[in-house]
């Protein structure tokens, strides 16, 4: 058979599974996949389902760009099942390469997203509430690397840096710092993330649009 009709038979193949779809929200796009109920993917401890993480949300301390605590000190890592156990996928491929993963933030509360629009409110560094974050819907997380002992190693900028350096693709020579900001991003690259490109800490699961607003203070330990 010719390529070309190879090609055309694989494609009629492809295009029949996405049939499947029959709902018709199927698709490309946010805007044409289905939602997801929030009781399909609850909010879990992050911490008991990944591997090794080390918890320490900058917002839950006055190291952070608004300069005080805005969680309370004791708050987890809140994150959907389904993007803890994607988390734990690339915890045990850092784990492979002596390092271990950061939370900086997880899930964050609807409120404290509009404080925090209200501190820095441009997008891109900081979503708009009123569109609802990444992060509110329990679907983002903010990573730094440790070592195995668990200190942290050297990364290109703090945490939540504004500016170019921060950049997920920001021109550095070989170094330890260019060394670990790749190694995170080709382990969460292959556990299903996306880099978000102004942020090199800030990942997000695939389609993360199709999950609801998040409800971290409704969560109760198991
Ligand atoms: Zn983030």
């Amino acid at each position: 058979m010719p390529k070309f009709a190879l090609l055309l038979a694989a494609l009629a193949t492809f295009s029949g599974s996405t049939d499947a779809g029959a709902a018709g929200t199927l698709g490309y796009g946010p805007e044409r996949l289905q939602p997801v109920p929030d009781s399909a993917d609850p909010l879990v401890d992050a911490a008991a389902v990944v591997p090794g993480l080390i918890v320490t949300l900058a917002y839950a301390s006055s190291d952070n760009f608004i300069g005080r605590p805005l969680y309370p000190p004791d708050l987890p890592c809140l994150l959907r099942r389904s993007v803890a156990e994607r988390l734990a996928v690339a915890a045990r491929a850092l784990a492979l390469q002596q390092l271990r993963l950061i939370a900086r933030d997880c899930t964050r509360p609807q409120k404290i997203q509009e404080q925090l629009w209200k501190a820095h409110p441009h997008a891109g560094a900081v979503a708009d509430p009123a569109r609802g974050s990444l992060h509110a819907r329990g679907v983002a997380v903010d990573l730094s690397l440790a070592d195995l002992s668990g200190s942290p190693v050297a990364l290109p900028t703090a945490f939540d840096a504004f500016g170019p350096a921060a950049a997920a693709a920001a021109p550095l020579p070989e170094s330890p710092e260019r060394a670990h900001r790749e190694a995170l991003k080709r382990a969460m690259h292959d556990a299903g993330f996306r880099v978000n490109p102004k942020e090199w800490w800030h990942y997000s699961r695939l389609w993360g649009w199709r999950w609801p607003l998040a409800h971290p203070e409704r969560f109760r330990p198991r």
